[in-house]
């Protein structure tokens, strides 16, 4: 799962902490399960979901841990899987030979107490099968076959059921959100996916809408946490946004328009969080410390000295170092044709240094005031071909979207989705008017 949950890395802006606040969301606001596990209501048949989406992430089925005449050992605090094996009678031969039989075994010796043990013993006593589950899908299992110890890791799937929910915005984003049920972190999401395109505290209007489908995992029947969001559409100022979730051949996960293209940008916008602009680009400014004017040709961001500051995008860094009035300075070259500075620093993150490559989002160094600087802000540029750009309005070049060969296959599968939002919608609306 770890794939998954670290798709974007992007910058996400705040929400307005005032608006939980406030004013409550007027419109009709649904989000409620369609196939809830159980919920034998007539909905269920009409709208279940065929995903089989043009992905090689079928998942294998459950592996069943068949019955074995297992003895539970309760973990309690101060026990060591050698001390927890020796309380219950096995030799001390017998648990080092277990311990030292391979690298792989440390995972069964990570436990902490509240975990369960299983031992399995035969008919002469001597240990011959140890089993933990570190995480609730996640077992391991070492077996002595033929005097050497054997071990097997099973993984069991979540139940991935979907959900779908629409709101109309009437104050921000987050309260909309949570308003049609959706958890804060599946907001936080639907944030990520439509925040290159869509600025959810300056851009947002009363009215705006979305609607989307998502997933909520479950074992065992019970609800355990969120999945990914499988479609979603933003209607922001009139315009409307699609996204579909799309996971490559490759493994690669992205979410693409309608067309399938990234929703993604080369470049985040504003390479550091939770800031105010404090000087704009300009070709002429009176410079507070050089008390001349000068042009600006860059964008500050005043932050609290130690703020991370990330790369805008994907690129190697060409110079780390002191330069003038820049103070500690980091310059990333992206490609051929864009390179991106960042002024004032306080400091460098580990091994950013000249030569190396960064990724988008990456954390490359801390604000400080270094150089010519009144206090604590980011200066940051924005080049290209040799020439400054205005970094709050050069258009930004989408990033890669689907390769060619997986487009048509892709379009089918946007269009199916798209049909079953709407009739998810469809559906939700006639439930709606039975309710009332
Ligand atoms: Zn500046």
């Amino acid at each position: 799962m770890s794939q998954l949950s670290s798709v974007f890395l992007f910058l996400i802006r705040q929400f307005p902490k005032g608006h939980l606040l406030a004013t409550l969301c007027l419109a009709g606001v649904v989000g409620f399960a369609l196939i809830a596990p159980g919920a034998g209501n007539s909905v269920t048949s009409k709208t279940t979901l065929d995903l089989s989406l043009p992905s090689p992430s079928e998942k294998a089925p459950i592996i069943e841990i068949p019955a074995r005449p297992w003895l539970e050992a309760t973990v309690r605090s101060g026990d060591t899987l050698g001390k927890l094996l020796g309380d219950r009678g096995v030799s001390a031969t017998a648990i080092h030979e277990l311990m030292s039989s391979s690298k792989e075994i440390k995972q069964l010796a990570n436990i902490k107490p509240g975990d369960i043990i299983r031992l399995e013993k035969n008919h002469i006593g001597q240990l011959i099968a140890v089993q933990y589950q570190p995480t609730r899908i996640k077992t391991i299992t070492a077996d002595r076959i033929d005097g050497n110890w054997v071990l097997t890791e099973t993984q069991r799937n979540y139940e991935h059921q979907i959900k779908y929910a629409n709101a109309v915005i009437d104050d921000s984003l987050f309260l909309a959100g949570q308003q049609a049920g959706m958890s804060d972190n599946m907001i936080m999401k639907l944030a990520n996916i439509f925040g290159w395109d869509i600025d959810f505290v300056m851009d947002i209007r009363r009215g705006d809408h979305f609607r989307l489908l998502y997933e909520e995992l479950f074992l065992d029947g019970e609800k355990v946490g969120d999945g990914n969001i499988v479609m979603a559409e933003f209607w922001n100022q009139g315009r409307q946004v699609n996204a579909f979730r799309y996971e490559s051949p490759e493994g690669g996960i992205d979410y693409l328009d309608l067309k399938g293209d990234s929703l993604r940008k080369e470049f985040i916008r504003t390479p550091v969080s939770f800031t105010r602009i404090s000087s704009r680009f300009s070709t002429g400014r009176y410079h507070p410390v050089l008390h001349r004017v000068r042009a600006h040709k860059g964008i500050d961001y005043a932050a609290p000295r130690g703020t991370p500051v990330k790369a805008a995008g994907d690129g190697k860094v060409s110079f780390a170092g002191n330069k003038g009035g820049y103070g500690r300075v980091i310059i990333i070259q992206h490609g051929q044709s864009y390179s991106t500075l960042y002024a004032h620093l306080n400091s460098y993150a580990n091994g950013v240094r000249s030569g190396k490559r960064v990724k988008q989002g990456q954390v490359i160094g801390y604000v400080g005031s270094s150089g010519l600087a009144t206090g604590p802000h980011l200066h940051y540029e924005f080049q290209l071909n040799g020439v400054h750009r205005n970094p709050l309005t050069v258009p930004l070049p989408k990033a890669r979207g689907i390769p060619d060969k997986e487009r048509k296959e892709f379009l089918i599968y946007a269009n199916k989705l798209r049909n079953q939002l709407a009739l998810y919608a469809e559906t939700s609306v006639l439930a709606q008017n039975e309710s009332n």
